[in-house]
């Protein structure tokens, strides 16, 4: 008879969203005149930049004449972006040899793909609260779990613990969901730990752009020797708007070698043996994503949502609610005013102010008390909302 992965039983419902929706639905039915702002957006509302749109008509024109028509690609991705991607991380001062880059379509699977390379008899380590991907995608394979704790202590970025042996390291700099970004000293501790332990850091530099402050990091690889410990994925999903489009890379360095085996090689066989690659009319979109041009207009974009993280830290500021992110993430953390639980003020928030968000309880244990908001609305509503916000703040205060 066939036998199922139990592993999959173990799994926690997806609780959070589904959650949302129904008391948002509830909120609708109730007052069908008032109107709502959702301020838990984890996706972009803007549109993608014109030399992403040109690229796209460009090689879609391509594929009309037999003579520039693209079959099947390299399955980790065509040399023009791998060549692209390095040269973005070489005005950095990071120098990739380009078959250590391979493209796909999105960091959401490679973070589950690259598990296929590592044993399950690895002690798997992952902050908490955290993006749930990292702890889910373990649970389906049975890895045993440990979490390193961040709560209001340590500015939800916690710090490596001696004590704890763990193999794979998951860090996510700028965090989804808290906006805490790690400090080089702090990552160089992560590194430190990770290379003593024999273990692998996977970061996750998916909101790396939102990173404005010149003194933090923006990849792993901006610290000493992590080419020896950590595979790094990133996406332009955030980055350039592409959620809907998909792409996204990992870089595997070729020092990465445990017990005489080099994980580039791994990683190169599971590609090359799983995937066909991300389509070619996609990949020259990416491509147009790292030109001059291409920058200067996704950071239009960025700067969009980091003017709304403004107004939402702003507005926090003047409440004096305790809060991480915002500066360097398209992502606020608050602890819930009041003392109430995440859904307590999850209710209030809405019922109050017709305003709805994200509660921290859904990233993890240490997440219940805090409380996501995102940058990711437009300027009008994410400056109502925060009106609405001080106003039953003061209110509530009374
Ligand atoms: N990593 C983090 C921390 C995220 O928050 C997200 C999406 O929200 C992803 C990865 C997924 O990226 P992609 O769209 O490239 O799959």
């Amino acid at each position: 008879m066939l036998k199922i992965n139990e592993h999959y039983l173990d799994l926690s419902e997806g609780f959070l969203f589904t959650e949302i929706a129904r008391r948002i639905d509830e909120f609708t039915a109730k007052y069908p005149d008032r109107d709502l702002i959702r301020m838990g957006v984890g996706d972009v509302t803007l549109p993608l930049c014109d030399a992403v749109i040109d690229a796209l008509h460009k090689a879609v024109d391509e594929m009309k004449d037999a003579a520039t028509f693209r079959g099947y690609g390299p399955e980790i991705g065509y040399e023009f972006l791998r060549q692209a991607i390095c040269d973005h991380y070489a005005k950095r001062n990071i120098h990739l040899n380009i078959d250590e880059v391979f493209v796909s379509d999105g960091t959401k699977g490679d973070l589950s793909n690259i598990l296929d390379i590592l044993s399950r008899d690895n002690v798997v380590l992952i902050p908490d609260p955290v993006y749930p991907v990292y702890v889910d995608t373990n649970v389906m394979e049975g890895r045993r779990i440990l979490f390193a704790n961040a709560d209001k202590e340590n500015n939800f970025l916690p710090m490596p613990d001696r004590s704890v042996d763990a193999d794979i390291i998951y860090l996510c700099s700028p965090n989804n969901p808290t906006g805490a970004v790690y400090g080089y000293d702090q990552l160089k501790a992560w590194v430190d730990y990770a290379i003593e332990k024999d273990a692998v850091i996977l970061f996750d530099a998916a909101y790396e752009i939102f990173v404005a402050d010149p003194d933090l990091p923006r990849s792993i690889y901006d610290i000493e020797d992590a080419e020896k410990c950590a595979i790094e994925f990133c996406s332009l999903s955030k980055t350039a708007g592409f959620t809907g489009v998909r792409c996204g890379y990992s870089v595997v360095p070729h020092t990465l070698v445990y017990g005489g085996i080099d994980l580039n090689s791994l990683w190169m066989r599971r590609m090359t043996t799983k995937c066909n690659g991300l389509s070619y009319i996609i990949q020259r979109a990416a491509e147009a994503v790292f030109t001059d041009e291409g920058q200067a207009q996704i950071m239009e974009n960025i700067r969009y949502y980091q003017e709304n993280a403004k107004t939402i830290t702003g507005a926090l500021d003047e409440l004096g609610i305790w809060y991480t992110g915002g500066k360097n993430s398209p992502y606020v953390w608050l602890k819930c005013p009041f003392d109430m639980d995440s859904w307590a003020f999850f209710d209030f928030l809405l019922e109050n102010a017709g305003v709805a968000a994200t509660p921290g309880c859904g990233f993890g244990a240490n997440g219940e008390g805090f409380f996501r908001l995102s940058s990711f609305s437009s300027h009008d509503d994410t400056i109502e909302a925060m009106r609405r916000l001080k106003k039953v703040f003061t209110d509530y205060g009374k």
